[in-house]
């Protein structure tokens, strides 16, 4: 999985931050010793709001990546019906 970026909206101060979210990353323990690292645990940058410096919950900014996503997808399910109707198939 690659790291999303996602608008976080703040939920004390409402601003909205751009943060890129870092998925859980699997250690790798195989091939030559300087190319192995422990497992990354997923993160999120910034760690808080730039305005009010709250701490952005990584389990809220997970949720709402995926929510931004699952927007997305469906965005672009409904542009591509409105293509195909447009085309009369
Ligand atoms: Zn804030």
């Amino acid at each position: 999985m690659k790291p999303t970026t996602i608008t976080w909206t703040c939920p004390h101060c409402e601003r909205d931050t751009a943060v890129t979210v870092h998925p859980y990353v699997p250690a790798r323990v195989s091939g030559p010793p300087e190319d192995c690292y422990p497992a990354q645990s997923g993160g999120i940058y910034p760690a808080h709001c730039a305005n009010c410096d709250a701490s952005i919950d990584v389990g809220t900014a997970l949720e709402q990546a995926n929510e931004q996503e699952a927007d997305a997808l469906a965005a672009r399910a409904d542009e591509e019906c409105d293509r195909r109707r447009d085309e009369g198939a």
